[in-house]
């Protein structure tokens, strides 16, 4: 028995013939950068999210370096974001020229501890990054209360959340820019790399356009210097047929996570994930804890159930990160999720019988 931990080819079987016409049109028009599916996907996935635009840029990292620079994040500041994230979301800050400042999170959530901003804050902080984890929107009412009576920017990291409310509403409202990755295995991935960013403030996805095309809105124009970064037209089109089913998808992921939450209420030893109230949780990753991590991954990978981390080492203790003297003890809780986290297999195709199948094993595991 196998059962891996994300399947892709599932779905591309079921909206095979979609896919194919879409493709095809992209080839048969001989058009591979910009053009109609780019425009349209940017207009579909603005109106999607629920903001006025969107900017499709060639990865999720280039969506956040790029918004950065858009708002004039740069040299000298100081963007406040938490340590359990994807290194991409420090990466942006940095290549932008800004330095990360870390905080801890919640231990229920894994989302930035709101009651830490203020202790963080200098009078160098420009922006907070909230990272909706898992699929989870960070706290953000809090978050942006903060953010109003500092002045700061916020800047939703919303690579792994597409789709996933807060308070009613969908991520990617609540900065003044959301930041979105579609690459492969997110929630709404495309066969390739790409990513969008999204705002309702029409200067900054002027800037996001021209940043992404060499500071150019005009063919050999250019009036400030960016780079290359575009969504390809291949993909753009690729995600107009994926965005369609999007919602379904999420909701399938919803219904295979309350399934192991509803199995697993009974084992001793591992805790579930907690949704926050008023806001739903869309389970790019469904995401146990447990003291017995490590053995119980090598348990259930002897069967056959291949599992994640996510992230087996915060970001303060990487060696990229050495120089920001942070060692160990410096966000405790952060520390210890990252020894006991443990990704169960999760994709909107996953069956009822192997999620039944995980928790078996879990179970006998744990005895
Ligand atoms: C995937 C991811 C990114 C980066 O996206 P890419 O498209 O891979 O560049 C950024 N932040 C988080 C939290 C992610 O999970």
């Amino acid at each position: 028995m196998q059962i891996p931990f994300v399947d892709l080819r599932q779905q591309y079987s079921e909206i095979k013939a979609e896919l194919m016409q879409g493709i095809n049109g992209v080839l048969e028009r001989g058009i591979f950068v910009g053009g109609e599916e780019v425009a349209g996907f940017e207009e579909e996935f603005a109106h999607y999210c629920g903001v006025r635009c969107a900017v499709g840029v060639g990865s999720g990292t280039e969506a956040l370096h790029l918004t950065l620079l858009a708002c004039g994040v740069g040299k000298g500041d100081e963007v406040i974001t938490v340590p359990n994230t994807f290194i991409a979301t420090t990466e942006a800050i940095t290549l932008a020229g800004a330095m990360p400042v870390f905080i801890d999170i919640d231990p229920e959530t894994y989302t930035l501890d709101t009651a830490q901003i203020e202790g963080a804050i200098t009078e160098r902080t420009k922006a907070i990054i909230p990272v909706h984890l898992y699929g989870q929107p960070a706290d953000m009412e809090p978050i942006l209360a903060i953010a109003v009576r500092h002045k700061l920017l916020v800047i939703e990291d919303a690579a792994q959340a597409h789709g996933a409310l807060y308070n009613g509403k969908k991520v990617g409202r609540f900065g003044v820019a959301a930041c979105f990755s579609f690459y492969p295995t997110k929630n709404l991935g495309a066969y390739g790399d790409g990513g969008a960013v999204v705002t309702d403030d029409e200067e900054i996805a002027q800037r996001v356009i021209m940043l992404r095309d060499h500071g150019s809105r005009e063919k050999y124009r250019h009036e400030i210097e960016g780079l290359t970064s575009r969504l390809d037209t291949l993909q753009a089109a690729i995600l107009r047929v994926k965005l369609r089913h999007v919602d379904r998808w999420n909701q399938q992921r919803q219904e295979r996570a309350s399934l192991y939450d509803d199995l697993l209420k009974d084992a001793t030893g591992v805790v579930c994930p907690t949704v926050r109230e008023g806001g739903s949780h869309v389970y790019h990753l469904y995401v146990i804890r447990t003291k017995e991590r490590d053995r119980l991954r090598k348990h259930l990978e002897d069967r056959g159930i291949l599992t994640g981390i996510h992230y087996p080492v915060p970001l303060h203790l990487q060696p990229a990160y050495n120089y920001l003297g942070k060692g160990e003890g410096s966000y405790p809780v952060t520390e210890r999720v990252a020894q006991e986290v443990l990704s169960l297999p999760m994709y909107p195709e996953l069956k009822r019988e192997d999620v039944e199948t995980i928790v078996r094993e879990i179970k006998e595991f744990l005895g």
